[in-house]
């Protein structure tokens, strides 16, 4: 049963060039699945938008409720600033940012409240169902012995995984990161932490931000299992992008939070991206305030929140994987886990711009992307799959040798590409000696930091390479 006393709420929804019908759906089934005493108010925060209907008419509809009000920017200010905006005009203990495309469950905030009346230091989140973007159904997420929780690989993006719930699945499930479309926060955290970063650009990288900070400055990030809300999860974002295009918006974003946030692990979200050259602005506010609140080191967090991590540094080759006998050309595999097992690895011109072609050799001889891991399919092609456990298998076990060649024990193969006028093939086959099955790749370690706890356990093992090295799946 949840506490008495659960604390009022405000309720917060940016909304840019949003439809009528969903920013209506999300409005009335907040009126109507919250129990009214726990609400305040719902504030409806428009960034700029230059859709008609979210003017004059949504003013005189709204006018009918008197908790919904409307605030808005002038100029186009982006999600953050946007939700800033409304936040700005909100009063309640607590405050709930909600996307302005989703549906309500009954039951939504309780467990949200409940958590945060405990400890107003939880930043606390729900269960994300699916509204479909092309018919707007309802589709209730699969509820099994798992929880969801948002993770991260060095790219910084948002990525879901799953944990076994540890007994009740009511239980609170702390998670590394959230997502941005429903947060519940309270107030006096959420001010103390500095808010969102107020220097990130339109969309993307704040969810990152306000969990690693909760982490580190004293709170945590909790994923709820009864709380559920249904999002649309749309094809595209449909809204222009200034003068810039979404990626390097988000890299953007993504190098702020970095700077600040990252220390010297921020070095392997460098040797990904492309945008590590954009100009950020500045952010000694934002390492002034981290400083005063004495937040903990990234490395903290590694150890304390995500143990498992991919650390690059723990690996033994770095770098595209590039044939001597046809030196342009590079191994090459997309590192999307919706294609694991269905395309083979291949190869591509080569480009030197990382992406997919940035491979580690690391413990157990496994040659990996951030979560691919190579492994032999029918007999002579590779295909990626997930690394998680399992990885010290014969299938996915390769050397590197000192002859440059790559070779699959468990097959006795070599690596090999043959070329021709009309194709390129990568594939296992017998081991001939010859540079078409010589590949030059970087030995050593990439440069970056290898976190304390990780070599502690490693020395305990006793130079034992099984020390944890899976990924991913928590
Ligand atoms: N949004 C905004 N200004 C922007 C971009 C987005 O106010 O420049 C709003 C948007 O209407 C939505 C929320 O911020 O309510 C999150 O954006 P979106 O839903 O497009 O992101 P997604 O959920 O697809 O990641
Ligand atoms: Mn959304």
């Amino acid at each position: 049963m949840f506490r008495t006393d659960l604390p009022e709420v405000s309720i917060i929804i940016p909304f840019r060039d949003e439809a009528w019908s969903t920013l209506l759906r999300t409005v009335h089934s907040i009126l109507n699945r919250t129990p009214p005493h726990l609400v305040r108010e719902i504030i409806l925060s428009d960034d700029a938008s230059t859709m008609e209907h979210l003017h004059r008419p949504l003013e005189d509809y709204i006018s009918q409720f008197e908790k919904v009000k409307v605030v808005r920017l002038k100029e186009r200010g982006g999600l953050i600033r946007t939700r800033l905006n409304g936040y700005a005009i909100s009063t309640a203990p607590v405050v709930v940012f909600i996307d302005s495309h989703c549906e309500v469950t009954k039951g939504w905030i309780e467990p949200l409240l409940d958590r945060i009346a405990t400890d107003d230091r939880i930043v606390a989140t729900g269960i994300m169902d699916v509204i479909e973007g092309t018919n707007f159904k309802y589709r209730p997420y699969q509820i099994d012995d798992t929880s969801p929780i948002g993770t991260f690989d060095w790219r910084l993006l948002f990525k879901w995984t799953r944990v076994k719930y540890e007994g009740d699945r009511t239980a609170p499930v702390k998670s590394p990161t959230l997502i941005g479309c429903l947060i519940a926060i309270s107030r006096r955290f959420f001010d103390e932490i500095g808010r969102f970063d107020e220097g990130y650009f339109i969309w993307g990288a704040e969810n990152l931000e306000i969990s690693f900070k909760a982490w580190m400055c004293g709170g945590r990030v909790e994923q709820l299992g009864c709380s559920h809300v249904g999002h649309v999860y749309k094809g595209r974002l449909p809204y222009n992008w200034g003068n810039s295009s979404q990626g390097s918006v988000l890299d953007r974003n993504l190098l702020r939070l970095t700077e600040v946030w990252l220390d010297d692990y921020g070095v392997y979200h460098k040797q990904l991206c492309n945008g590590c050259a954009a100009d950020i602005g500045d952010v000694s506010e934002r390492i002034a305030l981290r400083n005063k609140l004495q937040c903990q080191s990234f490395e903290w967090y590694l150890e304390n929140v995500k143990p498992d991590m991919f650390i690059p540094g723990e690996c033994f080759t770095h770098g595209e994987i590039r044939n001597k006998q046809h030196k342009s050309i590079c191994v090459d595999a997309s590192d999307e886990e919706s294609i694991f097992g269905k395309l083979h690895v291949s190869v591509y011109g080569c480009h030197g711009r990382a992406g997919n072609q940035l491979w580690y050799l690391c413990n157990y001889g496994q040659i990996r992307r951030l979560r691919g891991c190579w492994a032999q399919q029918h007999e002579s092609n590779i295909t990626l799959t997930i690394c998680d456990d399992n990885n010290d298998v014969p299938r996915k076990h390769f050397e590197y040798r000192e002859d440059d060649t790559i070779y699959h024990a468990d097959s006795r193969k070599c690596l090999d590409l043959y070329v021709d006028s009309k194709s390129r093939i990568l594939s296992l086959l017998e081991c001939t000696g010859k540079d078409n099955q010589k590949w030059t790749w970087n030995r050593g370690s990439p440069p970056g930091p290898i976190p304390k706890y990780r070599i502690r356990s490693r020395e305990k093992n006793n130079g034992d390479d099984s020390a944890n090295e899976n990924d991913e799946t928590n």
